[in-house]
C-alpha cells in the first residue's frame, strides 16, 4: 500500500493556481510559481501556455519537479499561460484529472484550472450527461467547460460571467484562450487568489508566496464574485456576482493550516496571524510547564506565540525528517504509527524530565497526536500538555478541503475531556471559535463551518464522496 505518512492525521492539501500574462517565455515563470505552491497539492502538476496562435500543454502525475524538472521549455512557448498543482478533492488520482484541462469548443480552445469544490457539480454534470454530453474526467472542474460550450452561454454577451454565475460552492478559476487569460473567484471568496505585476505583465496566484518567488509585486486580491480579464489592453475587472449575491465566507482554515507562513492571505501575513493564535491560546489555556515545543512545521508559529505570551521557553522538541516523501511505501496500514515516528524524531535531551507543552495546528483523527504524546513520554517528559491552535474540527468541509467524515473526526464523537483521555495527555486546550477571529477584529465574512457546522451555502445536494462524479460511469451500459 502506498501511503503518505503526512496524510495519516492531517487535513489534505487541495490545489494551487498560477497564471501569467504578458511575460516573454512564460513557462519557467509558471514553473517557479507552481513550485512555491507545491504545499497545496502533490498528486499532479500541469501548465498550458499560448502564443496568440496555439495552445500548448504538458501535464503529469507527481510533484512539480517530477513533471517539469527536465522540461524543454520550447515545447511550452508563449506570453501567457496557466498552471495547476493538484490534490484530488473530487475525482481519483489519474492523469485525466490533472489540470489545466484543455478543450476545443466550436469557437476555440479553452484551458481551465480550478481550486475548490463546486457544490452543484453533480447536478450540472448529470444534466449535461442526460443531454448527451461526454465528460473526459472525474473532476467537478469540467462542468465549466460544458457551460462555456453550451449555446445558452456561448452566443450571449458576458459568456464567462454568465457561466460562472451558474456555479455554486468554492472556486478560483484560471482560464485561458489563445490570446487572453481570465481569473475568477467565487461569490464567497473561500479560497485566496492574488494579483501581482511583473514587468509589463501580470501574475495571478493562489498565494502571494508565488508572486514573491517569481519577482512580481503584489497589487491586490481578486474580490469575491470578481472576474478579471487580461488581454493586450491590460487588466479589466467585472463582477459575475453583485450586491447581495456576494456573501464573503473566506476559509479560516487557510490561516490555521493550509497557507504558507510567508504568504499574505485575506490581507494578513499568515505567520503573524498564527503567532497571534498562539498568544490567544496561552491566554485561554495557561498551564505551568518547563518548555514549549511545536509539531513542525505547521505548529511552529503558534508555538512561538504561546511561548511569547506565557514566557515559557520555546525549544525544538521534534525534528522533522524532510526526506519522508509521499512515495514512501508503508508496509501496512497498521504500521501507521511507525510512519509517524519516521516523520518526526523526538529530541530526548529537550524533553527528558520536563513538563512539556506541545502545540499543534489541528487535530483531525487524533491517531497521530496520540502517538506523539506517547513518544514524548517515552523520551522522558514528566507531563505532556497538548495545545491546539484551532477549535475542535467536528464537521466535514464541502468547499475543497479533504477532511475525513464526521465519524472519523475525533471531535465529531468526543468532547474535549474524552479526547484528552484518548490522547493520554495531562491536559488539552483548543483555541476558541472567538479566539480564531481575534486577529481580524471587527472584520466579518469568514467560513468556519468545519468547527461550527454553520455552512455558508446550501450543501443539501452534496454526497461528500469525492468520487461521486466518477461513479456514474460504473452504471451498466444500455447497448
Ligand atoms: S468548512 Fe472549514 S475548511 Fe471548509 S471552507 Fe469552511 S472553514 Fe474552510
Amino acid at each position: 500500500m502506498n501511503m503518505d505518512v503526512r496524510e495519516s492525521d492531517s487535513p489534505k492539501e487541495f490545489c494551487g493556481l498560477c497564471g501569467v500574462y504578458g511575460v516573454p517565455d512564460v513557462g519557467p515563470t509558471l514553473y517557479q510559481g507552481l513550485f512555491s505552491l507545491q504545499h497545496r497539492g502533490q498528486e499532479g502538476a500541469g501548465i498550458a501556455t499560448a502564443d496568440g496562435r496555439e495552445v500548448y500543454s504538458v501535464r503529469g502525475q507527481g510533484l512539480v519537479n517530477d513533471v517539469f524538472g527536465r522540461q524543454d521549455w520550447s515545447a511550452l512557448p508563449g506570453h501567457l499561460g496557466i498552471g495547476h498543482v493538484r490534490y484530488s478533492t473530487t475525482g481519483s488520482t489519474r492523469i485525466q484529472n490533472v489540470q489545466p484541462l484543455v478543450a476545443e469548443c466550436v469557437d476555440g480552445i479553452w484551458a481551465v484550472a480550478h481550486n475548490g469544490n463546486l457544490v452543484n457539480a453533480e447536478k450540472l454534470r448529470g444534466m449535461y450527461q442526460e443531454a448527451g454530453a461526454i465528460f473526459q474526467t472525474g473532476t467537478d472542474s469540467e462542468v465549466l467547460i460544458h457551460l462555456l460550450a453550451d449555446p445558452m452561454y456561448r452566443t450571449r454577451p458576458r459568456r464567462v460571467a454568465r457561466a460562472l454565475a451558474e456555479l455554486d460552492g468554492a472556486f478560483c478559476f484560471l482560464l485561458m484562450t489563445r490570446n487572453c487569460m481570465l481569473a475568477a473567484r467565487d461569490r464567497y471568496g473561500f479560497r485566496p487568489l492574488s494579483v501581482g505585476r511583473l514587468g509589463d505583465g501580470y501574475v495571478v496566484a493562489s498565494e502571494t508566496c508565488a508572486l514573491e518567488l517569481v519577482g512580481a509585486t503584489f497589487i491586490r486580491d481578486v474580490e469575491p464574485g470578481e472576474l478579471l480579464i487580461f488581454d493586450e489592453s491590460g487588466m479589466h475587472s467585472s463582477f459575475f456576482a453583485e450586491g447581495p449575491e456576494r456573501k464573503p465566507a473566506r476559509c479560516i482554515f487557510e490561516m490555521v493550516y493550509f497557507a504558507r507562513p510567508d504568504s499574505k492571505v485575506f490581507g494578513k501575513n499568515v505567520h503573524e496571524t498564527r503567532v497571534q493564535y498562539g498568544r490567544q491560546l496561552a491566554k485561554e489555556h495557561p498551564v505551568d510547564a518547563d518548555v514549549v515545543i511545536s509539531i513542525p512545521d505547521s505548529g511552529n508559529s503558534a508555538a512561538l506565540g504561546y511561548s511569547m505570551e506565557s514566557k515559557i521557553p520555546l525549544e525544538h522538541g521534534f525534528i522533522r525528517n524532510h526526506y519522508v516523501g509521499r512515495t514512501f511505501i508503508m508496509p501496512s496500514q497498521g504500521d501507521r504509527s511507525r510512519g509517524v515516528d519516521m516523520k518526526l524524531a523526538v529530541l530526548r535531551e529537550v524533553v527528558k524530565g520536563k513538563r512539556v507543552i506541545v502545540v499543534d495546528d489541528s487535530v483531525v483523527r487524533g491517531t497521530t497526536a496520540r502517538r506523539r504524546v506517547q513518544r514524548l513520554r517515552e523520551a522522558g517528559a514528566t507531563e505532556v500538555h497538548m495545545r491546539v491552535s484551532c477549535p475542535p474540527i467536528k464537521h466535514p468541509c464541502f468547499y475543497g478541503i479533504d477532511f475525513p467524515t464526521s465519524d472519523e473526526l475525533i471531535a465529531g464523537g468526543m468532547d474535549v475531556d474524552e479526547i484528552c483521555a484518548y490522547l493520554e495527555a495531562d491536559s488539552l486546550g483548543y483555541l476558541s471559535l472567538e479566539g480564531l477571529f481575534v486577529p481580524f477584529g471587527s472584520e466579518h465574512g469568514f467560513c468556519s463551518a468545519c468547527f461550527s457546522g454553520d455552512y455558508p451555502s446550501d450543501i443539501s445536494g452534496m454526497s461528500g464522496d469525492k468520487h461521486a462524479l466518477e461513479s456514474r460511469s460504473e452504471l451498466p451500459l444500455n447497448i
